[in-house]
């Protein structure tokens, strides 16, 4: 038990690396006792705060140019793990083909946290939270990892539905780094959209965040994805919305019965951001808000 929790709290390092490669971050990692540091926005607050403690290495991954970037090949757009909340913002690949991520990093945070902030950083903390998930959730994004095995690169795609197993957990192993993220070109006439609570969104952790995309043609909606931050232990697709959704003409009835059924589906706790109930209750505000904002395109 003390061993467990001198590790838990460890905040000195024995180690500091800073690869210019993602061959020698690989093999930094390989032994599983390392911290991976990005922007560090999250990290120095959990390690100064004692909630998180060092592994035995500190490697800071951000001189590899290998996870920068943000490029469409064969079909999908990759976005490198290092790719800050800032140059989503801006890019311009970005607001022609999923300009709902580029909405949702200007909810995010203040300007001086978004020029450090990365992807990879966020979506690893697997914070219920992270603005960034739902977005990439409703693109059905795959999280692409690395690590050495027999002194080789090997990577895998994992479905951003299958990454988060829990508050702050994901199946990541420890000698596993986060190259990027990845999904399909929007298909012709698919709408996306997000929205986080707070009155000054930017400055909040969402006590509720959602994204909905999908083709609506002839007042129908096709093609519907649906998914929330912070009304489960992990961020989440709202499959029965969806399915409910899906081939529906959107008037008021059929939204008052989808907002019944995401309901069903989410499971709110009550914290110092908000109750249950406000949960509860921006998730159908947030959704007759979307829909109503989708079907205007
Ligand atoms: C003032 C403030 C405001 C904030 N506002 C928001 C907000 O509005 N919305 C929001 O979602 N978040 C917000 N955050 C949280 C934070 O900024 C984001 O989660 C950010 O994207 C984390 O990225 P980073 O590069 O700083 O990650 P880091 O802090 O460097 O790392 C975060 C975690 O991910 C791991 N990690 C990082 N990169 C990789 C990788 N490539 N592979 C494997 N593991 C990796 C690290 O080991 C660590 O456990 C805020 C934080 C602060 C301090």
């Amino acid at each position: 038990m003390m061993a467990s929790q001198s590790k838990a709290t460890k905040n000195a390092i024995d180690d500091y690396l800073a690869p210019a490669t993602l061959s020698d971050a690989l093999g930094a990692l390989e032994d599983g006792e390392a911290t991976i540091l990005a922007g560090g926005t999250d990290l120095m607050v959990q390690t100064q705060s004692g909630r998180v403690g060092y592994k035995q290495r500190l490697v800071n991954i951000r001189r590899i140019d290998e996870l920068r970037g943000i490029s469409e090949h064969g079909g999908r757009i990759c976005i490198g793990a290092l790719v800050t909340i800032t140059e989503l913002l801006n890019n311009t690949l970005v607001a022609e083909k999923v300009p709902v991520l580029a909405a949702m990093a200007d909810k995010f945070a203040s300007n001086q946290i978004r020029n450090v902030a990365t992807v990879g950083g966020n979506i690893c903390n697997a914070s219920p939270a992270g603005d960034s998930i739902p977005p990439f959730l409703v693109l059905d994004a795959d999280v692409e990892l690395a690590c050495l095995r027999d002194g080789k690169a090997a990577t895998r795609s994992v479905p951003i539905t299958e990454f988060f197993t829990g508050p702050g957990r994901t199946v990541r192993a420890s000698n596993e780094l986060v190259t990027g993220i990845s999904f399909a070109v929007p298909q012709a006439g698919f709408i996306a959209r997000f929205i986080k609570s707070g009155p000054r969104p930017a400055l909040e952790i969402s006590a509720v965040s959602m994204a909905l995309g999908g083709v609506v043609e002839n007042d129908v909606f096709r093609s519907v994805s649906l998914s929330f931050g912070s009304v489960a232990p992990t961020a989440m697709r709202a499959r029965k919305a969806e399915t409910f959704l899906t081939g529906k003409k959107l008037d008021d009835e059929t939204i008052r019965a989808a907002v019944e059924t995401a309901l069903e589906e989410v499971s709110p706790i009550d914290d110092v951001r908000a109750s249950i109930w406000y949960r509860r209750h921006l998730v159908g505000v947030y959704l007759r808000r979307l829909v109503a904002d989708v079907v205007q395109g």
